[in-house]
């Protein structure tokens, strides 16, 4: 009997086979039985146990009956079909009924409770002697919410209990309305939660959620195509496009060897490991809704599940997502990202009394990650001021870094983005926050990110300072003499195989001390137990009251002492770091890459570039008969940029006006072709 013959008639069976496997799909037995023989002789002869406190139920009990039934169910394990097993699954599933816990956080009730208890309810459905048919029709009843519809992640949440619930009572009005939520979200929207026109997530309004949010959608999608394909409820072909593209072009690209990039966690990262992806068997679930990728999607579980080296089938990108504010580039050597917050977004949120001290994150963070684990559970440790790759007061502990209003705060500036080819791009962050002023660009190549920032200014007590790494330290540093002196002349460092170049020196400060904290100085659901680690960190030190200061470093990741006293200084050259413009040109990729805060004309080296208005520009190929021009408005108010230009390759200067996109795609980037 074929499965999709099966399932077209009688999907139910199906779906619930599928489901049950699932939810045994990592179970290790021995453990499990130790786990779950502890709980079951702990409980108490009215079903509870007495370490909980019903009146604040979270993740258990319903996980230790969860864990019960999936022991009874397994032949496998040394508790099938123990009797008294049995009893004490229908004894606390009687207690959950009989007081019905409530939790104030509506995610438990609404989507974590009805969905435990829908997991437990389908594991039961395999075990030999299963549940009262009482007792099962209560909880089913239990269950039932209302679904808050158009609420992206959440909505899938929610709508996968429906799906449990279908299954369990064969209903097909309640799995029609499963499908059609579970895959409700899969859709691009501008502006609303959820994916958007840039291939970004947004949750909690305009906020970029790719890995935390977007987590949830991600993981909800595949297992609700994965649980439907072969049936007539499986995931409409537009909409495995839109689902397929976000795994591809966004998600899988922040998970560095199987580490994510701290930019897109949100507030979840104040949570212990919550830079471990643990994808577990998640993408290799795609393969079966999704054939055609399949060797994509190999390459991906080897490289997220640690098998293969964190390079394995990574393809040099560079995404600009210029909805959310954040910059993705990645090379098989390295992953380099950058986060900035504009009057269009909302910053970095504190919730539920997560992240804390994130209050700098959205402020120009660069990630910068070679193994993945350069950052893995690091935070409770970092000094929060010191977030790798932004400009902020150096206050003397970390209540400078808290976050005082919940779930996000606007930006303060309107020229955030940058202009991208989709492998090359510079981004740009006009920062204005904390009494700290900083015009910071970042111009991204092969084998080097060009960090630029010009205009610093503040008039608070604190030093103002610009952070180039806080991570793990691991093995030595290998400095040039003087790392520590100020002037003018190059200092360079290396560390972790990732290069440090100072082409001007500055007022530099580095430091490889232990470094204590604890996770709930960050998260208050987190163990107050201190922590202790060696940190490398890096920083430039403005001094009090800047006024016009500046920096400017090279990242070299994925190098050696060798390689960087090797290194060609002279193939980039910083053309303007003011704050009016920041400009590099890249000799040997032959490409300028330039950010006019203002109109402005650029003008040396017989190089002339004038624009009309501001707006990012990179110019590939600027050497030869027709090179390309790529440009865009970071703001997103200009429709037209007058550009005048003389390059080498040109025998006269080239006057255009640049059509830029518009409506939902402004800030996006325009290319233009220049031919004598
Ligand atoms: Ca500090």
């Amino acid at each position: 009997m074929g499965i999709s013959a099966n399932a077209q008639n009688e999907p139910f069976n199906v779906i619930l086979q599928r489901i049950n496997n699932d939810l045994q799909t990592f179970v290790k037995d021995k453990p499990l039985a130790e786990e779950v023989g502890k709980h079951f002789k702990n409980l108490n002869a009215d079903g509870s146990w007495a370490d909980i406190n019903y009146a604040d139920v979270q993740y258990d009990p319903l996980k230790r009956i969860k864990d019960m039934a999936t022991a009874y169910i397994r032949p496998s394990n040394k508790l099938y079909n123990d009797s008294e097993l049995h009893a004490a699954i229908v004894r606390s599933l009687q207690n959950w009924l009989d007081k019905n816990p409530k939790n104030k956080n509506w995610w438990y009730n609404d989507i974590f409770y009805p969905q435990a208890i829908g997991q437990t309810l389908i594991l039961m459905r395999n075990a030999k002697t299963g549940l009262p048919a009482t007792l099962e029709n209560a909880l089913i009843k239990r269950i039932i919410r209302k679904l808050k519809t158009g609420d992206g992640a959440n909505t899938s949440d929610e709508a996968l209990h429906y799906l449990y619930r279908a299954c369990l009572t064969q209903n097909k009005a309640t799995l029609d309305s499963a499908a059609k939520y579970l895959f409700e979200p899969i859709a691009i929207t501008d502006g609303k939660e959820g994916v958007q026109v840039d291939g970004s997530y947004y949750q909690h309004g305009k906020q970029q959620a790719i890995a935390s949010y977007g987590r949830v959608f991600a993981g909800n999608s595949i297992n609700a195509a994965f649980y439907l394909r072969g049936t007539q409820y499986a995931l409409p072909k537009d909409q495995l496009a839109i689902l397929v593209n976000y795994l591809k072009n966004t998600f899988l690209k922040t998970i560095r060897g199987s580490f994510y990039d701290f930019n897109v966690r949100g507030r979840g990262i104040s949570r212990k490991d919550s830079l471990s992806s643990g994808l577990g068997g998640m993408v290799n679930k795609i393969k079966l809704f999704d054939p055609e990728n399949a060797a994509y999607w190999n390459a991906s579980t080897l490289r997220t599940s640690g098998k293969k080296p964190a390079s394995y089938g990574v393809v040099a990108a560079h995404n600009q997502y210029w909805k959310s504010g954040y910059t993705l580039h990645l090379r098989p050597a390295y992953t380099f990202s950058v986060q900035t917050a504009s009057t269009r977004t909302l910053r970095t949120e504190r919730g539920n009394n997560e992240n804390i001290l994130g209050k700098f994150l959205p402020d120009g963070a660069t990630n910068i990650q070679r193994s993945g684990s350069e950052y893995a559970n690091l935070m409770p440790v970092w000094e929060w001021d010191k977030i790798p790759g932004t400009t902020s007061r150096d206050y003397p502990d970390d209540n400078g870094a808290t976050v005082l209003k919940e779930w996000g705060i606007p930006g303060t500036t309107k020229f955030v983005g940058g202009v991208s080819d989709g492998i090359y791009g510079v981004s740009c962050y006009d920062l204005n926050y904390d009494s700290v002023q900083a015009k910071k660009a970042w111009f991204f190549f092969d084998q080097e990110v060009v960090c630029l920032g010009a205009g610093i200014r503040s008039d608070s007590k604190e030093n103002i300072t610009t952070t180039i790494n806080q991570a793990w330290s691991r093995g030595d540093i290998i400095s040039s003499n003087g790392m520590q002196a100020k002037g003018d002349s190059e200092v360079w460092a290396l560390h972790d195989s990732i290069g440090y170049i100072f082409p001007q020196g500055g007022n530099l400060e580095i430091s490889n001390n232990p470094q204590t904290g604890n996770w709930y100085r960050i998260n208050h659901f987190q163990r107050k137990t201190e922590i202790k680690h060696n940190v490398f960190k890096v920083w430039l030190n403005h001094g009090a009251a800047p006024q016009n200061a500046g920096y400017q470093y090279i990242v070299l990741p994925g190098t050696s002492i060798n390689a960087l006293k090797k290194y060609n200084r002279s193939m980039i050259q910083v053309l303007k770091n003011t704050e009016e413009i920041q400009a590099v040109k890249h000799v040997g990729l032959n490409m300028l890459q330039a950010v006019f805060y203002k109109a402005g004309t650029l003008s040396v080296n017989g190089l002339f570039l004038h624009v009309d208005q501001a707006c990012t520009v990179y110019i590939k190929d600027m050497n030869a008969k027709s090179p390309v021009l790529y440009i865009a408005d970071p703001a997103q108010e200009h429709a037209t940029v007058h550009v005048e230009i003389k390059l080498p390759g040109l025998s006269k200067a080239k006057s255009m006006d640049c059509n830029l996109p518009d409506g939902a795609f402004a800030g996006a980037t325009a290319s233009f072709k220049i031919k004598e």
